[in-house]
């Protein structure tokens, strides 16, 4: 039997919760359609880190503000614990206290201080590392646990918005209002695609006129270091990868020192995240491999990469390895998210950089309000 709706979203990631709930706020009744029985893609692999600031200026950044916020509300509505706030950046580098002094500079800086390695020690003394130069202390970041945060998400939409879900079920075919899945078709006069990384089943000739590829990444846990973090903790690396940070014009002496000093870590797309989950445990990171296919294996030359900076960073041994996994997500050279109108009443969205759990809600909202508010639907 067609089940019918207004809003028929294609996959169960962080984009597409965030189309669901953007949705069922402006009224709508939705149904969000999975292929995969429970959620597997990248929103259940990443740190789960809402990171604002280091996002580039402007559009991201904006979208980052607003998704923490989101994330605020829902987490606090859908019972998904905040695990930590806050980021430090612990660099090592004269040239990393310059970015992070011109950073201080812009409008990205409100809610972060520089800490000098005193000040840093005095809150956290197992930061032992010798070179220790500053820390950025930023409090605007959120952290969840996104292998429960997600699954919570999806059971609080279906409980407080009625949103319907059907899982194990993949979306075959859209001719709007009809969408054909695996176990029959749903009609709905609007349907927002949000496939992840998957350009090659729904608008693939289409997709195929964007430059996309995709990016694979290492992770790893680690034991309890038998403390707690102040925060999510960063280093140099990232300042020189992140744009919000890496447009600067002061990180152009540290990305020509980072090139001398750490060119495999460079080739390998690492830089070091790690963020603390309510045992204590490390949720440690990453790499990043662009391939249309990446391969899926994860090769401990690069975790030892990894774990180098680690070390460097904190000055401590990193911890037993407990865990390790690799995600992908979908890039692009020449943007970071596109909204795509395929069909009328039908679009795509994908983020195309690491940055969904920071920027999904955001997502979310544009895409429904660019199928909403131009009265897009199909017939
Ligand atoms: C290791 C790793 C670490 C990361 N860390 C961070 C971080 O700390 N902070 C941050 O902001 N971002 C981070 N990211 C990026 C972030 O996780 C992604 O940008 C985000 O999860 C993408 O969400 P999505 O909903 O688009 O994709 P996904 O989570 O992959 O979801 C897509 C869903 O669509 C479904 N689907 C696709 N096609 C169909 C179809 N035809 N029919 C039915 N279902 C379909 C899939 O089954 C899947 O469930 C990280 C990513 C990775 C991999």
């Amino acid at each position: 039997m067609t089940q019918r709706f207004d809003l028929a979203v294609v996959g169960a990631g962080i984009v597409g919760l965030a189309a669901a709930l953007a949705g069922a706020r402006r009224g709508l009744r939705v149904a969000v359609i999975d292929r995969d029985t429970q959620a597997n893609g990248a929103s259940v692999r990443n740190f789960g880190f809402i990171t604002v600031s280091g996002q580039e200026r402007a559009s991201m950044w904006a979208r980052a503000r607003r998704t923490r916020d989101v994330w605020c509300e829902v987490a606090a509505a859908a019972g998904i614990p905040l695990v930590h706030t806050g980021l430090w950046m612990i660099v090592r580098r004269p040239e990393s206290v310059a970015v992070l002094r011109e950073f201080l500079a812009t409008e990205m800086g409100a809610g972060c201080r520089l800490l000098s390695p005193a000040q840093a020690r005095g809150r956290c003394p197992q930061l032992a590392a010798p070179q220790l130069s500053a820390v950025l202390e930023s409090t605007v970041e959120v952290r969840v646990e996104s292998r429960e945060a997600i699954p919570r998400l999806a059971a609080w939409l279906a409980r407080a918005h009625g949103v319907t879900f059907m899982r194990s079920t993949a979306v075959e075919r859209i001719e709007p209002p009809a969408v054909h899945t695996s176990r029959g078709v749903v009609h709905a006069n609007r349907v927002a695609v949000c496939p992840g990384d998957d350009f090659n089943t729904l608008y693939a000739e289409r997709l195929g006129g964007y430059a996309l590829t995709r990016c694979k990444l290492q992770m790893l846990r680690l034991a309890s270091p038998g403390f707690r973090l102040p925060g999510a903790l960063m280093s140099d690396l990232g300042l020189g990868r992140y744009l919000g940070y890496a447009e600067l014009p002061a990180a152009r002496a540290l990305k020509a020192r980072l090139a001398e000093e750490q060119p495999e870590q460079l080739e390998n797309g690492v830089h070091l995240i790690v963020v603390q989950s309510a045992d204590g445990s490390l949720v440690v990171g990453d790499s990043h491999h662009y391939a249309p296919t990446p391969d899926p294996f994860a090769h401990e030359a690069v975790d030892r990469l990894i774990l180098d900076e680690f070390r460097a960073a904190l000055g401590v041994e990193p911890p037993p390895t407990i865990e390790r996994w690799v995600g992908t997500y979908a890039s692009a050279g020449d943007r970071h998210v596109l909204i795509d109108a395929p069909q009328p009443g039908v679009r795509v969205a994908i983020i195309t950089t690491g940055a969904g759990a920071s920027t999904g809600f955001a997502v979310g909202e544009e895409l429904i309000a660019s199928l909403i508010d131009t009265g897009d639907a199909a017939a």
